[in-house]
């Protein structure tokens, strides 16, 4: 029968997936003797099951019944007992780490008679009873009965009347709570549940639900996180941090997740529990603080963290609870950082002998590079700072500033760049943070809601920047010297400084594409970059290319480590003044016409092709004919109607315009392109191929490779090559001739294809576009986020391969393209070549090299190298 509950003594930190991250670190920790509060994990195939049928499996609530038996028995009292009551906390916690997206109910276990036992427990301490009774309400009350928390909120704030929480007297609290009982019963229509075991119940099935809470949805399909996994959930026996000066709260990092740094960072505040320090109701002190406020306590978490990280060989965050001087450890997991203490910790971690460079390599990702390669501020000239936060997520944003969440998604809409810009962040503002360029925030420390959210995302946040009075009614922030910004002025944030600077800043590339661009690596940011990249390198089986166009782009993509040129689009070289000949070959009448034409474009491409081979030094330099259909290289149909309707058109222009409305297509991408064409205008491959031969034989070294677009029969193909090869011969010239494999037909039948081809390169855009039968120019836009809502697919296919179905075809073209010719080079040149993710399936499919943009070509190495050494890569995240 299946288990659906384990203990901690059970558990360990491989369960993840059944236990999730909170309740395998829980087990991990128990079992290294740490102090954890006991307590057992509700699997999330539990949830799973839950979701999916709407009912608990079969068997879960006896198991939860029979822990709670064994913990009670543990903790020496009974759940929510009138006299000594054991209290308890249900906590979500799924595989992935999904901070503050899910719900958390604390204090389960008390009512109108057990707080009462709760007091006596406390030494008499009434406040802190009736503080714990009105927490549980307003948590329960919203998360679990789904009533809008500002109800509750606002009574709290009416009571306070200005004061800290700590100053409501235990009779204030104790009206707090009858008052939060009158809003429970108007709202819901009932009395709050008195019995403990049905609080924990629905607040069990709370957290289950809440895996699917629009703000966890999002979250997810942000993080790529699939959404079938679920939840587990943690009762864990509470302790508490708010029974008076003596005990406590905080957060730890057992190094800095900003940069690297190995120190002792965190949060700390004195009698709170712990969801006040990751929402910034009162201000924290910096961890180090409680050495001062109690050593033992401190020097026990120092030695835990060196515990912890030695262990789990990496960064760790903990949560932790001071109950009365005793320390008590409630989370710890592989914490998030910024990509540049990602790089930098793990080349640390290498030089302390802790993990080896092969790990190293995988505790980096292809995303975090990309983030070190964004633009940072330029400090030159007259900047008008006027503040400085705390640096919470690098980067560097510009942006009009907003103060809802809602006009963040409105402006971003309209292709604005905002900031958002709020008193402290909660995770309702989750659309706004994703919507918005970066975040300011003048409440909360380097751990809140903000700081985390916006580091895991990679989005630019400047935290903590207290010097600013927020008024989101208002819809302006005040800063020092008299300065009011309101909606919509310009603001830029560094967050890699904290800095706040009104107007736009002008930005600079990055010290990485600097490094990249050939400068010597002398920061320990580039060092570390340095070290992973040259071992990615070392290990990598795929080989990495460009798609480049123009000897530009070439001569950079070597510098970033291009091999090659996986695709050189021709198209490009028939626009701007050579348009002209463009409109003269199709406009001709005769075969003398069509030659004259094509004779004039041809020393136009032979001077394309010297200039990228001379880029390329002796690198292959795969070259495709022309692709798109020839009207999209006239004059507009609609201008040209004009012109003829007000009589201002010339007779070319008569003569173009019956040719546009002849090459009209319904469908273009499905029309006369590519291969197509080549076969309908006689001479147009065959220009360009002696174009190409013509440059080679200028250029020592150089070598081409001639590809073929939209091939579907193999018949088409052999049409165009026995031509092509002939000029080969003709010229003398040596150079591979092969396809794009873009077309289902042409990866179904690749065994025939290979047979006149000497690569394959798979054009997964027009696969993708093909495979799914939607336009790749229309739908996203028109249905794909309706279609990432209905959790059709997580990700846009056209941006990750879609490995069932695209992949699938790709395979069939690998294996059987190689059976009839097993020395075929094997490529890829649409967008997926840069993608993380798709640059793991091309080398699991066994391709020899990915090609993508110039600006990629980091990323695809570092993947390439990624994808020999991770196993699981979707573990590492
Ligand atoms: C492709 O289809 O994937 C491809 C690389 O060609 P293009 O994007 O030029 O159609
Ligand atoms: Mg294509």
């Amino acid at each position: 029968m299946a288990k659906f509950v384990y203990d901690f003594t059970e558990g360990n930190r491989d369960l993840k997936d059944l236990l999730g991250g909170k309740g395998a670190n829980l087990a991990e920790m128990t079992n290294l003797g740490l102090p954890v509060p006991p307590g057992f994990t509700i699997t999330s195939e539990a949830c799973r099951h839950y979701l999916a049928e709407g009912s608990v499996p079969e068997g879960l609530e006896r198991e939860i019944a029979d822990h709670l038996s064994a913990l009670e028995s543990a903790m020496g009292k009974k759940l929510g007992q009138a006299d000594d009551p054991l209290l308890v906390s249900v906590r979500s916690g799924a595989k992935f780490s999904m901070p503050g997206m899910m719900e958390t109910v604390l204090n389960i276990g008390l009512n109108d008679e057990s707080v009462h036992g709760l007091a006596k427990q406390a030494g008499g301490n009434d406040r802190f009873a009736w503080d714990s009774y009105r927490r549980l309400i307003q948590m329960f009350g919203k998360t679990v009965q789904g009533i809008d928390g500002e109800l509750f909120e606002h009574a709290l704030e009416e009571l306070k009347n200005g004061r800290q929480d700590t100053d409501l007297t235990a009779q204030e609290l104790q009206g707090l709570v009858e008052t939060y009982k009158g809003v429970v019963r108007e709202q819901t229509g009932k009395d709050f549940p008195a019995d403990p075991r049905e609080q924990m119940r629905l607040a069990v099935m709370a957290v289950f639900d809440s895996w699917n809470a629009p703000r966890a949805i999002l979250y997810r399909r942000q993080e790529r996180i699939p959404a079938d996994l679920g939840t587990a959930v943690n009762i864990v026996a509470m302790v508490f941090g708010n029974l008076g000066d003596d005990s406590g709260t905080g957060v730890a990092f057992t190094r800095d997740p900003g940069s690297g740094r190995q120190g002792i960072y965190g949060d700390y505040l004195q009698n709170a529990q712990g969801e006040d320090v990751v929402a910034g109701i009162r201000n924290t002190v910096p961890l180090q603080d409680l050495e001062r406020i109690d050593k033992r306590s401190y020097d026990e978490l120092l030695s835990i963290m060196e515990t912890l990280e030695t262990h789990y060989r990496d960064l760790c965050d903990i949560e932790f609870t001071i109950e009365r001087g005793k320390l008590w450890m409630l989370q710890t997991r592989v914490g998030k950082r910024t990509a540049a203490a990602a790089f930098r910790i793990a080349v640390q971690l290498v030089d302390q002998g802790l993990i080896t460079l092969d790990e190293a390599v995988t505790r980096v990702s292809g995303d975090q590079l990309a983030q070190l390669m964004f633009p940072r501020f330029s400090k030159e000239g007259d900047l008008k700072k006027i503040t400085k936060g705390m640096n919470a997520s690098p980067g560097a944003a510009v942006g009009k500033v907003v103060f809802t969440s809602e006009r963040a998604v409105e402006l971003a809409g309209q292709g604005e760049d905002v900031i958002l810009v709020r008193r402290e962040t909660n995770p309702d503002d989750l659309s706004g943070m994703i919507a918005a360029r970066g975040v300011l925030t003048s409440r909360g420390g380097k751990t809140s809601h903000a700081a985390v959210v916006a580091r895991g995302m990679g989005k630019t946040c400047v935290c903590g920047a207290e010097e600013l009075e927020v008024s989101a009614s208002q819809k302006r922030f005040t800063a020092p010297g008299g300065i009011e910004v309101r909606e919509g002025d310009v603001i830029s944030i560094d967050g890699s400084t904290g800095e706040v600077f009104l107007g736009e800043v002008p930005v600079v590339d990055s010290v990485v594409v600097e490094y990249f661009e050939g400068a010597q690596p002398d920061d320990e940011l580039v060092k570390a970059v340095d070290r992973i990249m040259a071992h990615a390198d070392s290990v990598r089986r795929l080989g990495v290319r460009a798609n480049a166009d123009n000897p530009e782009d070439s001569a950079r993509a070597r510098r970033f480590g291009a091999q090659g040129i996986g695709l050189c689009r021709t198209e490009h070289m028939f626009l701007g003044e050579r348009r002209q000949l463009v409109e003269d070959l199709v406009l001709a009448t005769s075969k003398q016409e069509r030659q004259a034409a094509l004779d004039a474009l041809e020393p136009h491409q032979k001077s394309d092709f010297i200039g990228i081979f001379r880029a390329m030094e002796g690198l292959p330099v795969t070259i495709r004919l022309i692709d798109p259909p020839l009207h999209e290289f006239l004059p507009d149909l609609v201008a040209l109607s004009v012109k003829a309707a007000t009589g201002e058109a010339t007779d070319k222009d008569r003569a173009l315009l019956a040719a546009v409305k002849r090459l009209h297509e319904q469908n273009p991408m499905l029309g006369l392109r590519g291969v197509r064409l080549g076969l309908v205008i006689p001479g147009l491959f065959a220009m360009q191929v002696r174009a190409i031969a013509e440059a080679a034989r200028e250029v020592p070294g150089a070598r081409p490779e001639i590809m073929i677009p939209l091939v579907a029969a193999v018949q088409e193909l052999e049409a165009v090559r026995e031509e092509a090869v002939k000029i080969l011969q003709a010229t003398g010239v040596d150079a591979l001739v092969g396809t794009m494999i873009e077309t289902p037909r042409a990866a179904l039948t690749a065994g025939q294809v290979a047979e006149a081809a000497e690569f394959f390169s798979f054009g997964t855009n027009d696969l993708t576009q093909m495979t799914w039968g939607f336009s790749r120019d229309d739908v996203e836009a028109a249905f794909f986020s309706r279609y990432l809502e209905l959790g059709i697919f997580g990700v846009s296919p056209f941006e990750t391969l879609d490995r069932d179905g695209v992949g699938r075809l790709v395979r069939i073209a690998v294996e059987e393209g190689r059976a009839t010719r097993p020395d075929l080079k094997l490529g890829i040149c649409g967008e997926h070549g840069g993608d993380p993710e798709s640059v793991h399936f091309c080398h699991e499919a066994g391709l020899d090299y990915v090609s993508c943009s110039p600006f990629r070509i980091p990323v695809a190495r570092l993947e390439a190298g990624r994808a020999v050494l991770t196993r699981n890569d979707s573990d590492t995240r």
